[in-house]
């Protein structure tokens, strides 16, 4: 069975200002968080307390510059090697939306921008020889979202 995967032309910056990352002072999963309002990214654990803000560039969409992580020296929590690529999420959200467009059998493309999340993943994501192999790491990566 098929199922029809419809292109919501989410870009990166659609989930960047929140990014799962790994502590730098536990190892364990932190949150790298925009606050708009403060013009801040927060880079906080809520297992070891870790703490630590500094201030952020904002574009007119409300979005970060740049992803939320690039602010502090810490790497992404969703993140697995794949062949002699590397899949990788910002997210639980980030994470979703690329399964469901790995899993699709029909994939729908509304206008081509080339800015959009699907349009700038690499090869690799598109080529249907690999759905099943990629389906198995993003299940791998799901069980770090808890
Ligand atoms: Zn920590």
């Amino acid at each position: 069975m098929n199922t029809r995967f419809a292109d919501k032309n989410f870009r990166l910056s659609d989930f960047y200002n929140e990014v799962w990352v790994v502590c730098p002072s536990c190892e364990k999963r932190a949150i790298a968080k925009a606050n708009r309002d403060a013009r801040l990214v927060r880079l906080f654990c809520v297992q070891c307390g870790y703490n630590k803000e500094v201030s952020a560039a904002f574009g007119k969409t409300g979005a970060l510059v740049t992803a939320a992580h690039g602010y502090f020296d810490a790497s992404l929590w969703l993140l697995a090697r794949f062949r002699n690529n590397i899949v990788w999420a910002y997210n639980d959200k980030h994470l979703a939306y690329l399964k469901a467009y790995i899993g699709a059998g029909l994939r729908e493309h509304k206008n081509r921008t080339h800015y959009t999340l699907l349009e700038k993943l690499p090869r690799f994501y598109h080529e249907a020889r690999n759905r099943e192999a990629l389906r198995k790491v993003i299940e791998r990566l799901e069980q770090k979202l808890n």
